[in-house]
């Protein structure tokens, strides 16, 4: 068992001292989890494989589901990349520091321990200043997925991280709440028409502004066979057993009261995931306002947050609410379907 120290640093400004002696568990083959703008990473050294093993381990995830690896400066690509084809020029330009992730094909010195015996590499530059400085001081890329036990949901605070991995990883940068809350977005540009493999923190609408084109991988429907190895594990998902209920809002605001009314007579605990513009509207069970319709980056950032919390009242059924797949909140419903099982039920 690891002693993990819990580290508090100013997000906007972080202490050189600090970042050096987590900088140098890097150097050192360990781990240590950082804040970036979507979540919390589990971070260490992207150039050793041995070191991609020991992620694993922490996380209990799969090894064939392959690891981002992160970078401070455009300086370090060409060290990871075989070629980076114009598309990509054009997006990093505009979308990093930023939640885009991008697949490029790998040189030798990426070991196949971190792309999950691929031979692509998943390539970020976050838009966190305690994740780049980390990254700068480390000298070397770091490879870093969401710092949570596998299959659970990610992790947006410190305290979310501690909670899952202390004891397993030797350093926790506490810099506040991640501002996105869901994941970066992770795009394939290997095909004429670019892909996206997972829905994140830039937009399908963004990107389109950029590429003309571009296309949802079919695989993230139920039943399909995503073409992003990490797409097909059960994720995201809290200790009960959840429903997302879809249809116009009365449909939705109608049913769930239904249900919860029926739950709650039969001696169940249930939680509502609603809205600013609902919450109002239910009655029975624990009943939790994710956040503003109008304002879908509040319901992003809170995610992760209540269904853990949902976790921590031990309810035994959660039933939430869907929101437009406009912008971000496609992001929001790939999330909320998985953390679901796709169990989801059309008023
Ligand atoms: P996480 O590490 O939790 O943020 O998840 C990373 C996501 O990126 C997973 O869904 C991975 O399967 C996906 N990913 C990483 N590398 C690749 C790659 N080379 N090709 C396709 N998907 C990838
Ligand atoms: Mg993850």
């Amino acid at each position: 068992m690891l002693n993990t120290e819990i580290v508090t640093v100013d997000k906007n400004r972080p202490e050189k001292d600090k970042i050096k002696i987590a900088a140098e568990i890097i150097k050192n083959s360990g781990l240590v989890a950082f804040p970036t703008e979507t979540v919390y990473g589990l971070g260490g050294n992207a150039l050793d494989e041995h070191v991609a093993r020991k992620i694993y381990t922490a996380k209990g995830r799969p090894q064939d589901n392959p690891l981002i690896v992160h970078i401070y400066s455009l300086l370090q690509l060409d060290q990871l990349v075989k070629e980076i084809p114009s598309r990509a020029a054009a997006l990093m330009d505009k979308f990093w520091p930023g939640p885009l992730t991008i697949i490029f094909y790998k040189k030798d010195i990426v070991p196949f321990g971190t792309t999950g015996g691929l031979d692509t590499v998943a390539i970020r530059m976050p838009a966190h200043p305690v994740a780049l400085e980390l990254i700068k001081e480390s000298g070397v890329p770091i490879a870093a997925p969401s710092a949570n036990i596998s299959g659970r949901p990610s992790p947006v605070c410190a305290r979310d991280v501690a909670e899952d991995l202390s004891g397993g990883i030797e350093m926790i940068l506490d810099g506040g709440p991640a501002s996105v809350g869901v994941e970066s977005t992770v795009l394939d540009l290997s095909e004429e028409v670019p892909m996206i493999l997972r829905p994140g923190g830039v937009t399908l609408e963004e990107l389109e502004d950029i590429l003309g084109r571009v296309d949802l991988d079919p695989g993230l429907a139920p039943g399909e066979k995503p073409r992003s190895p990490g797409q097909k594990y059960r994720h995201y998902a809290p200790k009960a057993s959840m429903t997302v209920i879809s249809g116009s809002i009365e449909h939705q605001v109608k049913t769930i009261r239904e249900l919860a009314e029926q739950m709650v007579a039969n001696g169940s605990k249930v939680g509502i995931m609603a809205t600013a513009q609902t919450r109002h509207r239910y009655t029975k069970g624990y009943i939790i306002s994710v956040g503003d319709r109008t304002a879908p980056l509040t319901i992003s950032s809170n995610l992760f947050t209540i269904l853990r919390k949902f976790d921590r009242l031990k309810v035994d059924s959660i039933l939430a609410e869907s929101i437009s797949e406009e912008g971000i909140g496609l992001a929001v419903m790939n999330r909320l379907y998985k953390a679901a099982g796709y169990n989801v039920l059309k008023v």
